[in-house]
């Protein structure tokens, strides 16, 4: 064992489960008031918690009865119920989607950009801020890749998730502006966490990774638009990443010269381009509010994203600018020269702006997670998302995102579901949205696929040549452990493969005699298992030629 490895396992220590036979009164009397209660939310499992105090110190945390629990099941003494382990679990909603999020930071270090709004914190990657509570995690534990991607993993485990499907998601500053060296080794030390054990070099911790029992089937980057290359879209790929944030802010030329951005749209069209051409999925951060901004120009700006073929996000994070000491945008706030929305404006605004956004896109966030005190004037509401979704039924309307229509945890009907085909175009080519929905409207799952534009000279990988390209598969329901019981949930139920058949009829009705998919390194064997095979950098298989006209 590593060094690194010796000091994570300490830190998991602090959710190992508590010493069964000196708590077994108590622990059982819990539980059993938690089986038999007849229905049950946070007031419930606290009254039971305090009738049954954990002698000497305070009480038992959840994480503790659920590693009781499982032990007293693989004991045989207690049954093991789906119902009574889901009221043990901590927050739910965090594999809802089927797949576990692990959220590590790279080490503070500057960035190339001068944006006026951004906190310059130096125990912090540039733009974060130390008591942000993923940034507290990062820091607990050195921004050191294992340790904190092993810390997660354990915690997430400790606490009833399923960590055998892991999107990992890299945050911190410009990824481009690492040296390669530093961020080769932090994706392959993130893997060897994942994998359980150390490896000799990124290709091998790749290679071991395909069949580890934690999967990494989505990677993430954050970057800016002008880092984006054709040479570092290469590189990317190599690192086995499937989805890029870009840093996008604003749509407008004047507004970005304004806030010191130092790129302008057109880069932003260019990064698109190139990204999605290569088959990443494009996740943008757009930030309302910024200096020189008003609601009106906001909401322009915000139509923009739409509008412009070259645009259209996959994914969006909403991130309305925060007033922070500091900053340069603070000085200019002192001068009377910048002046934060009020909340009805911003309610307003965001509300507008969901409402606006396609079906085709996740809103994943409308506000940035910052402690309260940080922020000096404007919303400090951390419940905002809440307020908009109230603004939006006030008046009517309902946000069509993919996030708001996932099933999450219900059992489901395939037959019964509807396959839905979305065509928009994009810079890159034609892009085919299918979504398989319920009678109600809502998202068991959905695939992109991109067939590239034939006429015009685009960069892309060459191993794409004639290929049309699967960008996402997504199906949704609750993460179950591979080979679990899946008792009609999204997951294991053929849901992937019917919407891969309705991709392939798709491409070879196109045409195409190739399909490709940008595969992360734990969805390989699914995919080898329909036919495709290996490539450098993606995974690609042939197509039946398409039936004859008669
Ligand atoms: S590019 Fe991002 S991290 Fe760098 S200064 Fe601008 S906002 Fe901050
Ligand atoms: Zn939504």
């Amino acid at each position: 064992m590593t060094s690194s490895n010796a000091e994570a396992s300490a830190e998991a220590s602090r959710y190992e489960p508590l010493d069964l036979a000196q708590h077994r009164t108590e622990l059982l009397a819990i539980i059993a008031a938690v089986r038999s209660a007849p229905s049950f939310d946070i007031g419930t499992l606290r009254r039971i918690l305090r009738r049954h105090p954990r002698a000497g110190s305070g009480f038992f945390s959840k994480g503790q009865l659920l590693a009781a629990y499982r032990a007293l099941v693989a004991a045989g003494e207690l049954p093991f119920e789906a119902e009574t382990f889901g009221r043990l679990q901590t927050k739910p909603v965090r594999t809802q989607s089927g797949i576990a999020a692990v959220a590590v930071l790279t080490k503070p270090a500057g960035c190339p950009g001068r944006c006026i709004f951004c906190p310059d914190d130096a125990a912090m990657p540039k733009s974060y801020l130390t008591r942000e509570p993923g940034a507290q995690r990062a820091l607990r534990n050195g921004f050191d890749p294992f340790r904190q991607t092993h810390n997660r993993l354990a915690a997430l485990h400790n606490t009833g998730h399923a960590t055998d499907k892991i999107e990992l998601l890299i945050l911190g500053g410009t990824w481009g502006a690492y040296s390669h060296t530093y961020g080769e080794w932090f994706i392959q030390r993130c893997l060897d966490a994942m994998n359980g054990c150390d490896s000799r070099s990124l290709t091998e911790a790749q290679e071991l990774n395909q069949r580890a029992a934690s999967r990494c089937v989505g990677l993430t980057i954050e970057t800016r638009p002008d880092w984006v290359t054709p040479q570092e879209v290469l590189r990317l790929r190599r690192l086995g990443v499937t989805r890029v944030q870009l840093g996008v802010q604003s749509l407008d030329d004047r507004i970005l010269a304004l806030n010191g951005r130092g790129h302008d749209v057109e880069a932003t069209r260019l990064a698109s381009r190139l990204l999605r051409a290569a088959g990443f999925k494009l996740h943008f951060h757009w930030m309302p509010n910024l200096f020189g901004a008003t609601p009106a120009s906001d909401r322009a700006d915000f139509s923009r994203l739409w509008v412009d073929p070259d645009l259209r996000p996959d994914d969006l994070k909403i991130y309305p600018t925060a007033l922070l000491e500091g900053t340069a945008l603070y000085d200019l706030w002192q001068q009377g020269q910048y002046q934060p929305y009020d909340q009805t404006t911003l309610v307003e605004l965001l509300a507008d702006c969901k409402s606006e956004t396609p079906p085709t896109c996740r809103i994943t966030r409308v506000v940035r997670d910052i402690p309260s005190d940080y922020i000096v004037q404007g919303s400090r509401a951390s419940n905002l998302r809440e307020q908009v979704q109230e603004q939006m039924a006030n008046t009517g309307r309902r946000c069509q995102c993919i996030r708001c229509r996932e099933v999450g945890d219900v059992a489901l009907d395939q037959a019964a579901l509807t396959l839905k085909v979305s065509r928009y175009e994009t810079g890159a080519g034609l892009e085919h949205f299918l979504a398989l929905e319920t009678e109600a409207g809502r998202l068991a799952g959905f695939l992109r696929l991109l067939l590239p534009w034939t006429d015009r000279a685009i960069p892309r990988p060459a191993e794409l040549e004639g290929c049309a390209l699967i960008r996402e598969l997504h199906v949704y329901g609750p993460a179950l452990h591979i080979g679990a019981a899946s008792d009609g949930q999204a997951q294991h139920r053929g849901l992937g493969g019917e919407l891969l058949n309705a991709a392939e009829e798709i491409a070879t009705g196109a045409g195409w005699t190739r399909l490709a998919v940008i595969a992360a390194l734990g969805t390989r064997d699914y995919y080898r298992q329909r036919g495709f095979s290996d490539g450098e950098l993606y995974m690609a298989k042939a197509l039946a030629a398409a039936p004859m006209k008669p």
